[in-house]
């Protein structure tokens, strides 16, 4: 990895060793095929098999109490996932933070008991139903509904954006009681009757990641698939937290993937007579993107000791997400300018990286929303 700074002194030998095995089994099975994959707009299901043996869904302490991983090993996953492709780690997340965490935290013993194992082996797979078409950036605002009829919840609206719902078998959707327009979430399966799942097919940005809106049209849900724990919005925010920890870490990968192709090509490119490596604003360029890195690592450290202390506050976890998606978007668009005419093909990565880090630094709060958040912190002025 990628460490000017030295932060891995801090690291145990064993998560080193981890992060080390996780490179060398994603590199052999994955990186070759991403590009092609990307460009067909498809995630393949070699990847989730290839995904479940490194058990990237089961074995997460944040997400999971009985793991033995813990936050520095689920960030360094994560790191490993994005150096990859974007897509891959959003769909590792949506099924560990916006899944398996609201079921394992706010889900009953039954729905535990039917779904986390099948979770945590990747043989059903989860997806995570927020957003509304009227505005992502202010769920509260959403209009799906539900109405208790008897022994059944009934749901109806339409869900935008939903990340893994192509090829999911339940999502997580957040409704409003019809009359108190207090906010619920429910686990229903995708074959429900009444749902219907409308893939987006003309994303520039995350092509390996299937999104989907969602159809809700008078879905009856077990009274049962209610999350019992979950009331209001914080739960679903507190899900969003735990994601945008792992976007922290994921980004940084992304960045080193760039990173090390513009320097490469940086030393091999002779223009005017000398390598690109030797230019001054060349330079300059790839002292900023090791200069972004290292801040990102060292918020990412210390984001996994806050959480290994307790809950960092959601302002903290702000910062670090806008801070790094932003750091690694410009980093990719430097990457991108470095290698020029080279860089807007798919023989290297770095296009596919800047497209997909469009949507890393819109989704889970775009970087004006956590700039809200953290001025509504700083001044106990709410500027939304
Ligand atoms: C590929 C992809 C996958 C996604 N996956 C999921 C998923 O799995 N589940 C899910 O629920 N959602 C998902 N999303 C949705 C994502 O979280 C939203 O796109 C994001 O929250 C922004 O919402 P929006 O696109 O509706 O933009 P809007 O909320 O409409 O915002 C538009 C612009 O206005 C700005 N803005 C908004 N409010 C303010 C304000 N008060 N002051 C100043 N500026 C403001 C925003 O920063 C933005 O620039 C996904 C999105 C993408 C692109």
């Amino acid at each position: 990895m990628l460490d000017f700074y030295n932060i891995k002194d801090g690291f145990p030998e064993s998560s080193i060793r981890f992060q080390n095995n996780i490179r060398e089994v994603l590199d052999r099975n994955l990186a070759s095929q991403i590009n092609t994959l990307w460009n067909e707009n498809r995630f393949a299901n070699e990847i989730k098999d290839v995904l479940a043996n490194i058990g990237a869904f089961g074995e997460l302490k944040p997400i999971n109490n009985n793991s033995p991983l813990n936050y520095l090993e689920y960030g360094l996953l994560m790191y490993e996932l994005e150096r990859i492709d974007s897509g891959i780690r959003s769909m590792v997340s949506v099924q560990n933070a916006l899944t398996i965490y609201p079921i394992n935290q706010y889900g009953s013993a039954y729905l535990k008991n039917i779904y986390l194992e099948q979770l945590q082996k990747g043989a059903v797979v989860g997806c995570f139903a927020l957003t509304e078409e009227g505005g992502g950036s202010d769920p509260g605002g959403m209009k799906t509904t539900y109405t208790k009829k008897g022994d059944k919840y009934i749901i109806s609206g339409q869900k935008s954006w939903v990340t893994n719902a192509t090829f999911a078998n339940l999502a997580i959707v957040w409704a409003k009681e019809a009359k108190t327009k207090s906010i619920s979430g429910f686990v229903i399966p995708t074959d429900s009757s009444g749902l219907k799942i409308c893939p987006i097919e003309d994303k520039m940005s995350l092509r390996l990641s299937p999104t989907a809106h969602i159809e809700l049209d008078n879905v009856a849900v077990p009274l049962s698939h209610k999350l019992p724990g979950a009331s209001g919005l914080s739960p679903a925010l507190s899900c969003l937290a735990q994601a945008r920890y792992g976007i922290c870490w994921g980004v940084l990968g992304a960045l080193e993937s760039v990173y090390e192709e513009a320097l490469s090509f940086s030393k091999s490119r002779f223009t005017f007579g000398t390598s690109l490596s030797s230019k001054q604003l060349i330079q300059n360029k790839l002292a900023d993107m090791v200069s972004m890195h290292t801040k990102g690592l060292l918020l990412s450290y210390q984001l996994s000791l806050l959480l290994t202390k307790g809950m960092p506050s959601i302002a903290q976890i702000s910062l670090a997400k806008r801070e790094n998606a932003r750091a690694a978007l410009v980093s990719a668009r430097s990457a991108r300018e470095i290698l020029a005419a080279h860089g807007i093909t798919l023989s290297g990565n770095v296009i596919r990286h800047m497209l997909n880090l469009e949507t890393v630094d819109t989704y889970e709060g775009t970087y004006d929303i956590h700039t809200l958040i953290l001025g509504k912190t700083i001044t106990g002025d709410p500027a939304f």
